[in-house]
């Protein structure tokens, strides 16, 4: 049956990008050679000298300062960069590609068809904005994701953990007090039949169900170890799952080759998630120094954003208001403490629910420059989420290096009208000041003039 609607999904996908065909990708060429590029690399925050880069099939092949003949036997496409900048494809590694467009009464309310098509349209949104990869921390992107690799519509590519694993009344719980008490073995909620969380209350039920999520493609898995801003049930405060069952799901994600990470903001979230042998923290803003401190000795990665306002906070209650403020503050306190110990920090925004946030995507890097050099926050949301990414180690769906110009990385690559190391605001507009689009090596946005 899931097998039945996955295809489905996957065929309108299809139907509506033909359709529509808003963007539309080249036809990937044998060779294409960028000429006289300056490389921002994703590691060093300085251009090099005029160079050119060589791109076979999905692969950067050779960059050279000499000029790179064309490849007589096949068909090169020369791109000429007129000193303008090449910098690797942008990543947020805390994305919900199902869950941008809908609200959540929407979500809940529609069937999976729906929330696909506008996932798919929000997809190639997304690539379009210069973000060429990212990791979907909860929801069911499965087939959003295998339509994007099949080539049916452009989007970036999809690192997917599948339902978000939660407690009973946790962050991720979206039941109602009236569906409460559920039986033992009782039926499943709305957000759960649609794949996009699940509750396990014991370490047998934590194991079933990241199991699920492996059998489906997840590349990573993804718990909720303490309570939410916007969960009606579990305050900020809250720690949610015992040690057992995070270590439950650790010891699953270890015999697959790749890792846990949990939604947690407080020390006793996070304290308790790294004893349990996750290696990725989301979001972390309430950390306090020993937190830190304990982050950065067992090389812990924190995946974070900066929550720089209150954007969307009026329509919450009270409450909900004050934790989102608390939050706020944390992201202070947080940088200054991710400076500080030198934790390993990854780029993501958790956009959720709004087209209209979603376009300040790129914005959110540039909001990033309130504690780092435009530089640290390029290297953050190019090599160093590339990084992190490739913890998923053999469930890697993309293996080879993402966010870096080197030779051997994979092909995502975007061409700046300006240089983002000097004037970052570039990044925010990426309609006007990203010129070329490469993803894996198909060029799916060409505006250098000619
Ligand atoms: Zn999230």
């Amino acid at each position: 049956m899931l097998q039945k609607v996955t295809s489905l999904a996957a065929a309108c996908l299809a139907y509506v990008t033909a359709f529509l065909a808003p963007v539309q990708a080249q036809e990937r060429s044998a060779t294409t050679i960028f000429e006289n590029v300056r490389i921002f690399d994703g590691k060093t925050a300085a251009l090099s000298a005029p160079s050119n880069v060589l791109i076979r099939g999905h692969l950067i092949e050779r960059i050279a300062q000499d000029p790179i003949p064309a490849d007589r036997r096949s068909d090169t496409q020369i791109i000429a960069g007129g000193g303008r900048v090449l910098m690797p494809g942008l990543s947020d590694v805390h994305w919900h590609a199902m869950l941008v467009r809908p609200t959540p009464a929407q979500l809940l309310s529609s069937d999976i068809g729906y929330t696909t098509l506008l996932a798919g349209e929000e997809a190639t949104a997304t690539l379009m904005r210069g973000f060429t990869t990212v990791r979907d921390m909860g929801g069911p992107a499965f087939s959003l994701k295998r339509a994007i690799d099949e080539g049916i519509l452009p989007g970036p590519r999809i690192y997917p953990s599948g339902a978000v694993i939660t407690v009973t009344g946790g962050h991720g719980d979206f039941r109602e007090l009236a569906d409460l008490p559920r039986t033992l073995g009782g039926p499943l909620s709305r957000a759960e039949q649609l794949g996009g969380s699940i509750v396990a209350d014991s370490p047998d039920e934590v194991r079933k169900r990241a199991r699920e999520q492996l059998m489906q493609g997840a590349s990573q898995i993804k718990l909720t170890a303490g309570g939410g801003v916007a969960s009606p049930f579990s305050p900020l405060d809250v720690t949610t799952f015992t040690e057992a069952e995070l270590r439950a799901a650790v010891e699953v994600a270890t015999d697959w080759g790749t890792y846990v990470a949990t939604h947690a903001y407080t020390p006793s979230a996070i304290q308790r998630s790294i004893a349990a042998g996750v290696k990725v923290i989301e979001h972390g803003h309430l950390m306090d120094e020993t937190t830190a401190r304990l982050i950065a000795e067992k090389g812990i990665w924190l995946s974070t954003q900066p929550f720089t306002d209150l954007g969307g906070a009026a329509v919450l209650p009270p409450d909900q208001q004050q934790q989102m403020m608390q939050v706020v503050r944390g992201t202070d306190l947080m940088y200054n403490l991710v400076k500080k110990y030198k934790i390993k920090t990854a780029f993501g925004t958790d956009i959720l629910f709004s087209k209209a946030l979603a376009e300040r995507q790129g914005q959110a890097i540039v909001d990033l420059t309130r504690w780092f050099t435009p530089g640290e926050a390029l290297i953050m949301a190019t090599s160093k989420n590339g990084e992190l990414l490739s913890l998923s180690g053999p469930r890697n769906p993309y293996p080879g290096k993402l966010g870096v110009i080197e030779q051997g990385a994979l092909a995502d690559l975007l061409l700046v009208d300006g240089n983002p190391l000097e004037n970052i605001n570039l990044i925010a507009d990426p309609t006007n000041k990203f010129l070329v689009i490469m993803k894996d090596g198909v060029i799916y946005k060409n505006t250098i003039p000619r």
